[in-house]
């Protein structure tokens, strides 16, 4: 870095990794190996980035900021697989570069990923059902907690909902602050989501469902008739009446439903409000 005269952007979330024993688990245990081929998102000097090339048939590599593709056209030198991409992953069409890049190989995502765009990124992932097998990311670790919570329990959210609906979560491994440079506040940890091959049945509108988890969770310690109605801008009487018909009590909160549940009211929901 002080070869090439770079500076950290805090505004781009740039943690880098110093700790050498945390980008081989990364890379091990998120499917880096022969016959995958590997997205990796924000490489920052390519620390992860190696060691997924030294594992996998090829990586992708999406990396935002300009200034970092000459360090790694030098770091990343001595590998052949490794393709990167100046580019904004939310700006960026992830199915295309599955199609062009990784034909006849299975494909994971692999990311230390800024802290800022944990949520969109992995709700990209997953939302646009792209062809892949796993997601491993670190993310904070109270993050981390949210989106590996078991459902009908008081840490999840809306996130865990569509993570648990897409994906089985799991959290992998704790790494402390010190393994990056500069340090962040907080401590983290890498998550996996093991991709479904099928989504829960019996869902009417996926849409529609995720319309009403996002606004079941929008408040949080709110009863999940008060949010719903205000969040969805449906009279409040029409909500509790799709709990009743649901078998749900009328003071029920959002973390107390299992997935099957929130599908059935949801399903209820649209049928009587006629949305
Ligand atoms: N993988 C490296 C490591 O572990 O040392 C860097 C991790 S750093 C936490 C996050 C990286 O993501 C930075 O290099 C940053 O420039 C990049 N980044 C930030 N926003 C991005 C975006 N929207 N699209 C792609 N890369 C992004």
């Amino acid at each position: 870095m002080k070869k090439h005269g770079f500076e950290f952007s805090k505004s781009l979330g740039q943690n880098f990794l110093v700790n050498p024993s945390v980008c081989p688990k990364i890379a091990e245990q998120g499917n880096a190996r022969q016959g995958f081929g590997i997205i990796e998102i924000g490489t920052g000097i390519g620390v992860l980035t190696a060691e997924l090339a030294k594992r996998a048939e090829k990586v992708v590599a999406i990396e935002i900021d300009d200034r970092l593709i000459p360090i790694l056209e030098d770091t990343l030198s001595d590998f052949e697989n490794v393709k990167i991409i100046n580019a904004d992953v939310l700006k960026t069409d992830l199915s295309k570069i599955i199609d062009e890049n990784f034909k006849g190989l299975d494909v994971a995502v692999c990311a230390n990923l800024p802290y800022y765009i944990t949520s969109p990124v992995i709700m990209k992932l997953l939302e646009s059902r792209l062809r892949i097998k796993s997601v491993t990311v670190m993310v904070q670790k109270e993050a981390g907690k949210r989106l590996c919570a078991e459902m009908g329990t008081r840490d999840m959210g809306a996130v865990t909902v569509a993570v648990n609906y897409f994906s089985e979560p799991k959290i992998l491994f704790d790494v402390s602050r010190g393994s990056f440079m500069p340090s962040p506040n907080v401590d983290s940890c890498v998550v996996r989501f093991d991709i479904k091959e099928d989504t829960p049945k019996g869902v009417d509108d996926e849409k529609f469902f995720f319309k009403v988890v996002r606004g079941a969770f929008s408040q949080r310690r709110k009863t999940l008739a008060n949010s719903v109605s205000s969040a969805l801008t449906i009279e409040k009487s029409i909500v509790l009446r799709s709990l009743e018909q649901s078998g749900l009590a009328v003071n029920v909160r959002p973390e107390q439903l299992s997935m099957e549940e929130l599908i059935n009211f949801s399903n209820i929901l649209k049928n009587i409000s006629d949305l």
